[in-house]
């Protein structure tokens, strides 16, 4: 009995120890802590590993989605956090079907090419549909055009990215119009179909998907995007035969909105249990690969935001949430669910940051907030630079955490290097194999670090 008590006195010392010695820390001193926590566990890593090997192609309005929110909660259940539990949440249901392909013909020649149709599109007719090819430079060129000129035909947008501009992002943004309205616009001219060149500076056989813009199915056309090396090898047949002809069948459904879950964790605050901080990411992906980067990554190490202050022993004043959002890729229903929610209960958020860049390098962060509140996160700068991610510029947060701007929430994105983002984005392509561990630790020990910062000083 004597040797129980004294036991529990010694652990009970240790434990208060602790606590002081870690309230004692510098704020330098802290932020190594959570670098050395994170840089000594694979737990996350080896968790996207799961999650990409047993739920990948996970849209929100598939069954993969929903088992991957459970699974994410699952994780969480068994962490011991305070709590734990599935969000509802209403979400556009579209569903790709079992039908994909395209080709090139070329008198009787055929030339098979990888397509496969955007999120939110419409389908062919069964046995697909088959015409002349415009191909034009972006949206832009479609002005210089008659409706006559277009009419029957298949609008094929081939604007590039630039692979010299090291900003993807940036190019994305200058390309992706294409994606999103040219369906809707070419059709305007009687046009029959679009084949769109995938948003990736990389020439590769994936194409990259993506949502269009939804409207009613005769204001649209059916449209597919096509692998990058495939793009250009229809271009440079177009210029020997413009005559060619473009092939493409597709079997995509607009079903009625369906549910799905946001997954989320707590650690609730000591001091201020009704006022939270969100870290995430989105735990849907495009359902053609296992979107390792985009975002199966970013929630991952959201999830490990919360299990290095466990680990560490930091016991956070404010609620902290790391928040697996579903549905980013199509219609954001579960970003908008959970700022709706937290509006509905009166959650005072007062700092929500995401992780949806890919999971590479990190380099800083970005802030949407106003200039008061930028300007007191950027005096904390200085604690990032041994890392080397002290870049902190104003920018947007994420889509997921977009919606609680409204609320009055300041927003910050982890920033990441985007070089070779998009060569995976939307794609097959987007696999484990292409995230670095360290990166992704290093990457949730900065939103740790800036979330600590943030939940003991306030942004007030
Ligand atoms: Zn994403």
């Amino acid at each position: 009995m004597k040797k129980i008590t004294i036991l529990l006195v010694g652990l009970l010392f240790l434990f208060s120890c602790s606590q002081d010695s870690l309230q004692k820390l510098s704020d330098k001193e802290l932020v190594t802590q959570i670098f050395k926590e994170a840089q000594s566990s694979n737990k996350s890593y080896t968790d996207l590993k799961y999650l990409t090997d047993y739920f990948p192609k996970r849209l929100a309005c598939y069954p993969q989605g929903i088992e991957a929110a459970k699974w994410t909660k699952e994780v969480m259940d068994n962490m011991n956090l305070d709590r734990v539990f599935l969000q509802e949440a209403q979400v556009v249901n579209w569903k790709r079907g079992d039908v994909e392909n395209g080709f090139i013909k070329v008198n009787d020649k055929i030339i098979k090419v990888n397509i496969c149709a955007l999120g939110r599109g419409i389908a062919t007719e069964k046995g697909g549909l088959e015409a002349r090819v415009i191909e034009m430079n972006g949206l832009e060129e479609l002005k210089n055009y008659s409706r006559e000129q277009i009419e029957g035909k298949i609008v094929f947008f081939n604007k590039p990215m630039n692979p010299d501009n090291k900003n993807t992002f940036q190019e994305y943004g200058n390309a992706a119009g294409q994606r999103f309205t040219g369906p809707i616009l070419a059709a305007e001219y009687g046009a029959v179909g679009t084949v769109i060149r995938s948003l990736t500076s990389a020439i590769d056989t994936f194409p990259h998907t993506g949502t269009t813009r939804k409207v009613v199915p005769q204001e649209t056309v059916p449209s597919v995007c096509i692998a990058t090396k495939h793009a250009n090898l229809l271009s440079n047949m177009l210029k020997e035969n413009p005559e060619l002809k473009f092939h493409f069948e597709t079997n995509c459904r607009n079903l009625p909105d369906t549910i799905t879950y946001n997954a989320i964790g707590e650690i609730t605050g000591s001091e201020f249990p009704d006022k939270f901080i969100v870290v995430g990411g989105h735990l849907d992906s495009w359902d053609n690969g296992p979107g390792a980067h985009d975002d199966g990554g970013g929630c991952m190490q959201s999830i490990e935001v919360l299990r290095i202050f466990q680990k560490i022993g930091y016991k956070p004043r404010h609620s902290i949430r790391a928040v697996m959002y579903m549905d980013e890729e199509i219609s954001q229903g579960g970003g908008r669910e959970y700022a709706e929610q937290a509006r509905k209960n009166n959650e005072k958020h007062i700092f929500a940051i995401e992780s949806d860049r890919g999971v590479t390098k990190p380099l800083g962060f970005t802030f949407d907030a106003s200039p008061e509140v930028v300007q007191k996160i950027r005096a904390w700068s200085s604690l990032f630079e041994p890392y080397d991610i002290a870049v902190f510029k104003n920018g947007g947060g994420g889509v997921d955490i977009g919606p609680l701007k409204d609320i009055g929430t300041p927003l910050s994105g982890l920033l990441t290097d985007p070089e070779h983002y998009f060569d995976w984005h939307h794609s097959g392509n987007d696999t484990f194999d292409h995230i670095v561990r360290e990166d992704m630790q290093n990457g949730a020990a900065a939103m740790a670090a800036l979330i600590y910062l943030v939940d003991k000083y306030g942004l007030e």
